[in-house]
């Protein structure tokens, strides 16, 4: 490694402002949006293969066709994996310390053929299971964000 390589640092901004913005892209404001606005979630059809992207994109990767047809998709799915996170960290989101222990699962929304990362209602790992049933739960509050999604309930427990 060179001596000026040697020099460089990570620096964290904490909670120090973001001086930039960026756009979540006709597709992406669409989904957030109706998440916002009415509590609902929307994907994309590839007219190519079928499959459902969900949150919606411009383009199906495989097929290289540009995707338009927008379709609503459930606020119920399943859990394809999950975690419980136990171990403290700061939240890039907040720049605060995440409360932890937290429930962290891939959820695949029933009309979805993707799937999004999003928290659980439950901590306890014996009591969720691949496969499981949930549902998005709302904010009061919403501003147009992931984080509208509260996190999603558990439907079924052992
Ligand atoms: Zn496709």
């Amino acid at each position: 490694m060179n001596e000026e390589k040697k020099q460089l640092i990570t620096v964290e901004s904490g909670e120090a402002e973001q001086p930039f913005r960026w756009s979540a892209g006709i597709y992406g404001s669409k989904f957030l949006t109706e998440l916002r606005d009415n509590k609902r979630f929307v994907g994309i059809r590839c007219p190519r293969c079928g499959k459902v992207y969900m949150p919606p994109r411009r383009v199906c990767g495989p097929c290289f066709v540009e995707l338009t047809e927008l379709v609503p998709v459930s606020d119920e799915g399943g859990i394809i994996t999950y975690t419980v996170v136990s171990f403290g960290f700061v939240d890039p989101a907040t720049g605060k310390q995440k409360p932890v222990p937290y429930g962290y699962a891939a959820i695949k929304l029933d009309g979805a053929d993707t799937y999004l990362l999003h928290f659980l209602d439950e901590t306890d790992p014996a009591k969720i299971r691949v496969g499981a049933r949930v549902k998005a739960v709302f904010e009061e509050e919403r501003t147009g964000s992931m984080l509208d999604i509260r996190y999603f309930q558990l439907l079924e427990r052992p």
